[in-house]
């Protein structure tokens, strides 16, 4: 079921379990505000999730509160992983789901880097 974005952190939630270690995860990267790991169900030969180290919800969540250094490091992040699965040539995706119509469900902020495949033209 989809989130909703303003809710409270939860800190019970599957990727802040993944995030301490109580959950196993193929974790493809870590650095000091950022991990990423294999999506469990992937939609394409390549699908990671980035996460931030921090608390946050959503992408709203984690833009209206984060601090700069935080969010800057995020992108880079981001960025980092894709460059280290090898993605950036031909190219990748990177969608973020926001609350119930962008039909979040883990309420802990992941962006999905999709890539390995001709994705075609985004689907809404
Ligand atoms: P959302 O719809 O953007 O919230 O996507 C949540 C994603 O988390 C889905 O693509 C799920 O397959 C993925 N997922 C859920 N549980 C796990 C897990 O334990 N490990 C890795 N990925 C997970």
């Amino acid at each position: 079921m989809p989130i909703d974005a303003t809710q409270l952190y939860d800190d019970q939630n599957i990727f802040a379990k993944i995030l301490r270690g109580e959950i196993p995860s193929k974790r493809v990267y870590e650095d000091d505000v950022a991990i990423a790991f294999h999506d469990i169900n992937p939609q394409a030969p390549t699908h990671l999730l980035v996460i931030p180290k921090g608390a946050y919800v959503s992408w709203d969540d984690f833009s209206a509160r984060a601090p700069d250094v935080e969010i800057a490091g995020f992108i880079r992040a981001v960025g980092a992983v894709a460059r280290a699965a090898g993605l950036v040539e031909p190219g990748y995706r990177l969608l973020a789901n926001i609350g119930q119509d962008g039909h979040q469900e883990v309420p802990h902020l992941h962006v999905h880097v999709f890539g390995g495949r001709p994705l075609g033209p985004m689907l809404t």
